[in-house]
């Protein structure tokens, strides 16, 4: 079972994106089902939360419309590079509220889940909680004092921030200054999970790519705290509790996406058969993709809330994970324009499998990358055209020249010992490429099997056929 992080429906992907989670996990899912092997491939669009929540009050349209806008134009776009997921689904379903609900349920009956106060803004004006990214005000940190500092982030000194420290703090919406209020939320008890959770990662980290590892590690070394997973939002799933403290609840949008893999297969193959896939860690083996920013949650908060559910769900067991792509240099940006975003790529009619080759080939896998038009270009004239496009181009045309467009049969009598090292050298790369994609080792499997086309270009020239079949018409 292979997924890809599920992108977050308000934006646009870009090629960041694509390479690491969607194309990735793309490459690895057609290998498989080459193979012969029992593959299904999710994704689909992560649609809850604050983000989504304001973004349609700025946009003066509900955030069913909004979401059902971004997941069509998802959908477009991974369609047009030739993504070809088993199915493409979203959140935003009944199936996907009641596999959350039960997972909370269950771990609220195993006790890992705590009721608590916490203290943050409502914009009276607006009459919603403010998470802390939709606060700006003064940053408080001596030295910086950067005046539209976000609640969750300054960007003048880069600081983590916590909205209540902020000075002047203003709605982001609105401008209006927020009040102080108090709310109950419930937490994921994360450190009495943890135990059971280091067991299971020392067991289970061993196929892991390094900076997999390194990032979970680092985090929960740095000490597992207990988590807030609910919040007071209306669009996202409802937390289901008698408690009146409790009413008007959602999930944090960190706690229910990734429960979207499991409500997406039930989404795709209905009749309660995404437990086939989910509810079998013994027969199922799950190779999960994503970006290095998304490491923590699928290491080690979404395992930990499926092992304390104290029941058996099938949890990663590969997971690959990329560094990241800038471009020329830069980091990709939506709002600054800097980069390629999906729809743009679609708009230089540059066909999808070009981008693919070179984003394949450019894969930040030890460290990061970077997108380069002058490497683009030269890599598709270089690599892709001189050699790949080379040896179909010249097959074909020999086939169709001398074979009549159809690809004669071997006859083994007739073949020299040159011919037989050729085949021999075809077969053992061929082995090694199986061996390098079996380990998801991608970029090594583009590099190898550009190093077959090479063979096929040699012996081409080597042989010089178009000679032999003017002196040996029958074979
Ligand atoms: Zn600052
Ligand atoms: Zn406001």
């Amino acid at each position: 079972m292979i997924t890809s992080a599920l992108p977050y429906v308000n934006n646009v992907p870009h090629l960041g994106n694509l390479i690491g989670c969607v194309l990735s996990a793309d490459v690895y899912a057609r290998f498989c089902r080459q193979m012969g092997y029992n593959t299904l491939y999710i994704c689909g669009t992560d649609e809850y939360g604050t983000a989504t929540e304001t973004k349609a009050l700025e946009e003066k349209v509900t955030p069913k419309e909004l979401c059902d806008k971004f997941h069509f134009l998802h959908k477009s776009i991974y369609e047009w590079f030739d993504i070809d997921f088993d199915y493409f689904g979203r959140t935003s379903t009944e199936v996907h509220t009641k596999i959350t609900q039960d997972i909370f349920g269950k771990l609220s009956q195993s006790g890992y889940i705590k009721k608590d106060e916490v203290e943050q803004f409502k914009c009276p004006n607006c009459l919603i909680f403010l998470s802390d990214r939709w606060v700006v005000g003064r940053c408080p940190l001596k030295g910086c004092g950067y005046e539209e500092a976000r609640g969750d982030q300054c960007d003048g000194c880069g600081k983590l921030m916590n909205a209540l420290e902020l000075i002047t703090p203003a709605c982001k919406i609105c401008k209006n200054a927020p009040e102080r209020t108090k709310s109950h939320h419930f937490f994921l008890e994360l450190p009495a999970v943890e135990a059971k959770l280091r067991v299971w990662l020392e067991e289970n980290t061993k196929e892991w790519t390094n900076n997999s590892k390194s990032i979970t590690y680092a985090f929960i070394n740095d000490g597992l705290k207990s988590r807030c997973i609910t919040r007071d939002l209306k669009w996202g799933v409802k937390v289901p509790s008698e408690d009146p403290d409790m009413a008007n609840k959602v999930f944090y949008v960190w706690f229910d996406a990734p429960i979207g893999y499991l409500s997406i297969t039930e989404s795709f193959l209905g009749d309660n058969k995404w437990e086939e896939w989910w509810r079998d860690p013994e027969n199922v083996k799950l190779y999960q993709f994503m970006g290095k920013d998304n490491v923590t949650f699928h290491a080690v908060i979404f395992p930990s809330t499926l092992i304390g559910t104290g029941e058996d769900y099938t949890l990663v067991n590969q997971m690959s994970t990329t560094e990241y792509l800038n471009y020329e240099n830069k980091k990709f940006s939506k709002s600054q324009g800097t980069g390629v975003f999906g729809d743009s790529a679609r708009n230089t009619n540059i066909p999808s499998e070009v981008w693919r080759f070179y984003l394949l080939s450019n894969r930040p896998e030890q460290s990061d990358t970077d997108f380069k038009w002058d490497d683009f270009l030269a890599k598709n004239n270089n690599e892709l055209l001189a050699n790949l496009g080379n040896l179909i181009h010249r097959a074909l045309q020999f086939t169709a020249k001398y074979y009549d467009k159809k690809v004669p049969k071997i006859n083994f009598d007739l073949l020299s010992e040159k011919d037989i090292t050729f085949l021999k050298r075809t077969l053992e790369i061929f082995n090694d490429y199986c061996e390098a994609l079996n380990n998801v080792k991608i970029k090594e499997g583009l590099r190898i099997f550009m190093e077959l086309s090479s063979l096929g270009n040699s012996y081409f020239q080597d042989t010089e056929p178009w000679v032999l079949i003017k002196n040996h018409p029958q074979r």
